[in-house]
């Protein structure tokens, strides 16, 4: 017997001793992997000449045993080689093993989320089974193996030999399940009756679009004999028929208005292999010159690999009803990669190779029409369901910003709109048309500060300066950000205010509306402002006047401080925006177009290192704090040793607000116990 490997079997005796709510799901997941496994077969057949399948026969089958208690759900289609089943039943999660941490998961109680984000959905059949056997035998082999394990330690594997009554003539998989005991609480035999089988199908896999057939009992009156007398009773027989139990239409055909949300769900969850409900449900039907009808689905929580290389885009392409291609990439752009569903069209001719698909004009069509449908779905959705939103952000927000990025602001006016970013100053997300319409009289950019902390942001000298002013800071925490406004450089808020050239042009404007006119509104271009990038425009003209002299006033002493930090630093002058006695006693801002922040994620990145772009750094001092007077006597006195003291504290202790490392972490303690 060849053992689980540990997380493996931790992962099992969580599974099956967690779920006891929802076992039957175990029925979905076998008939899902089911028609997988047609779909493979089938897909086969549109490329390979020699794997000459037959369509009309392509089926799923149960089969019931009451006696024996046990049953099977069969298939032909691709089947698996020993190799695979080792591989693909071998290792629970296989999918996902180095991800994977059963330790967490157990502790925070969420067994169920683990089993769908790691498709262990075949081990489901050991809710209700104590045995499970797999006999397979793959597309072009004629050799059959049997896999059968209790679920516990480990399994087995053979070869069938072919006087086996198991043994499968052509390729397919049979998985037989063997009940488990009934107990006190919990009756397993159900899952032997027709009546039940019947019900979970309907319910779970209603629109598997190959037929799910099951052998049921019927009862039908006899033949009237011809030489029946008067008295003659109808006589009622039973017999057996295979019978279809699910529709098999699509449900992309259906009109919205006659599919209920709860069939969509469980559509969207056997269909794409996700445990939980969609967050949004759209479809699209196209009528005219190109005819397509597309249901939509925006998953209600990012797949954990989502953000991987491994993770692929793509709609399933389908050709009046049948599959074409799983995942065609090129019907949704690489920001919308999340998105799930169906497109078919019966403009789109069956024998399509992927290298045509790509110019395939039908196709562009389809995906524009389709991006399009996407944005305003996110845009409704915005608009009217602010907590579902809100954690659709959370969920995938990252990647439409990284399209605006990535598109060098290309995709700006399709995207900005869905951005979302926590304000300092309501202390909840908003959108950049929210931060516009919340904008204060004089105040004419946009502004944010980017670092890995929000708490820590809101506590940069910089940003209270902001707020000071009346002005909102967005606080941006997520790597991405700072390089998507960047790509941006700025925003179109419309609807504003107006703002007047001059006074008398508001004037006439202000009498014009005392007349009964409506007030004036206008679209405003806002840039987006990083608070540490040293040009900051929120300083009045006398602080800028007052500081502009001051730093004449202490050109030597700023020249002296500048040598000690030794190329550090570019500058150091006086802060336009640190004036409080109270505030921060120094700064450091960034001039040019690398903010600190950005450096730091450079250094992080594939091209990090010594060569990565640097900020050009200023160390801002405020004049008006105590040490400031400090430091002027310093360099009064001629006392150069107090001077270099009292600089690298003052600018190490400005990175450390910064979040940002100090260079010598050793020579900034000797300072501070130098002070003490
Ligand atoms: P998932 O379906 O999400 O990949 P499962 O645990 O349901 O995860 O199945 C694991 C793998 O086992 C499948 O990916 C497939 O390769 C293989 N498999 C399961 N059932 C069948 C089947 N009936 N025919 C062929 N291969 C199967
Ligand atoms: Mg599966």
């Amino acid at each position: 017997m060849r053992k689980f490997k540990t997380e493996s079997k931790k992962l099992l005796d969580l599974m099956i001793n967690s779920i006891y709510t929802n076992r039957e799901i175990f029925l979905r997941e076998l008939i899902s992997n089911a028609s997988d496994a047609i779909d493979k077969l089938y897909l086969k057949s549109l490329t390979d000449a020699s794997a000459n399948v037959d369509q009309a026969n392509l089926a799923i089958t149960l089969t019931a045993d009451k006696d024996a208690r046990t049953i099977t759900v069969s298939d032909n289609g691709i089947g698996m080689t020993a190799e695979e089943l080792e591989k693909n039943l071998g290792t629970i999660a296989h999918s996902g093993s180095e991800e994977f941490k059963a330790e967490n998961a157990e502790a925070q109680g969420d067994a169920v989320d683990i089993i769908g984000r790691f498709g262990v959905g075949f081990y489901s059949a050991f809710m209700v089974a104590k045995e499970v056997t797999v006999v397979t035998r793959a597309f072009g082999s004629d050799e059959c193996n049997r896999w059968t394990s209790d679920g516990v330690e480990g399994y087995t594997i053979s070869a069938v030999p072919t006087d086996d009554p198991a043994y499968r003539a052509t390729c397919g998989t049979d998985v037989i399940m063997a009940l488990k005991d009934n107990t006190d609480d919990a009756s397993y035999d159900e899952y032997t009756s027709e009546y039940t089988l019947k019900d979970l199908v309907k319910r779970y896999s209603n629109y598997v679009r190959y037929p799910v057939q099951m052998m049921v009992t019927k009862s039908r009156q006899k033949e009237k004999p011809a030489d029946a007398g008067d008295d003659y009773k109808p006589e009622w027989e039973s017999y057996e028929e295979l019978e279809t139990l699910n529709s098999m239409t699509p449900i992309w055909k259906k009109r919205a208005a006659d599919v209920e949300q709860s069939e969509y769900d469980e559509f969207y969850k056997s269909t794409f292999h996700d445990w939980e409900v969609p967050a949004r449900t759209f479809s699209l039907h196209a009528e005219g010159s190109l005819e397509y009808d597309a249901l939509l689905f925006i998953p209600g929580k990012a797949p954990f690999d989502l953000y991987s290389r491994d993770y692929e885009k793509g709609l399933e392409l389908y050709s009046s009803n049948v599959l074409i291609m799983e995942k065609c990439a090129d019907l949704v752009p690489d920001y919308y990669n999340f998105v799930r569903g169906v497109v078919d069209s019966s403009d789109i001719t069956l024998n399509i190779s992927r290298e045509t698909l790509q110019q395939n004009r039908q196709l562009q069509v389809m995906a524009r029409r389709i991006e399009k449908k996407i944005t305003s779905e996110l845009e409704a959705m915005r608009d009217n369901d602010r907590e579902a939103y809100e954690k659709f952000f959370d969920n995938f927000g990252r990647g439409i910003k990284y399209g605006i990025y990535s598109s060098y602001g290309m995709k700006k006016d399709e995207l900005a709109g869905l951005l979302f970013f926590w304000s300092a100053k309501n202390e909840k997300f908003v959108t950049l048309q929210e931060y516009a319409e919340g904008m204060v009289e004089g105040q004419s950019q946009i502004y944010y500060a980017a670092g890995d902390d929000r708490d820590r942001l809101a506590k940069m000298p910089v940003v209270k300066a902001a707020l000071a002013k009346g002005y909102d800071v967005l606080l941006c925490t997520a790597d991405v950000d700072e390089f998507c406004f960047q790509a941006m450089r700025d925003f179109t808020a419309t609807g504003l205010a107006k703002v007047y050239e001059d006074d008398a042009a508001r004037e006439a404007a202000e009498k014009a509306q005392a007349d009964g006119a409506e007030a004036e509104t206008e679209d405003r271009a806002l840039m987006l402002k990083n608070v540490s990038s040293g040009d900051l425009d929120l300083a009045t003209d006398e602080e800028k006047t007052a500081a502009e002299k001051t730093a004449k006033a202490n050109e030597g002493l700023f020249g002296a401080m500048k040598d000690t930090l030794d190329g550090a630093v570019a500058k150091v002058t006086v802060s336009a925006h640190l004036t409080g006695e109270g505030d921060a006693p120094s700064c450091v801002t960034a001039e040019g177009p690398v903010s600190l922040e950005m450096e730091q994620v450079l250094a992080a990145g594939p091209d990090g290192g010594e060569n990565a772009p640097k900020a050009t750094r200023v160390l801002e001092v405020n004049a008006a704090h105590p040490v400031f007077a400090k430091l002027q006597a310093a360099q009064e006195a001629g006392d150069a040793e107090k001077l270099a003291l009292y600089t690298s504290l003052l600018y190490d202790q400005a990175l450390l607000t910064e979040g940002l490392p100090v260079a010598d972490p050793v020579a900034f303690a000797q300072n501070v116990c130098k002070l003490m």
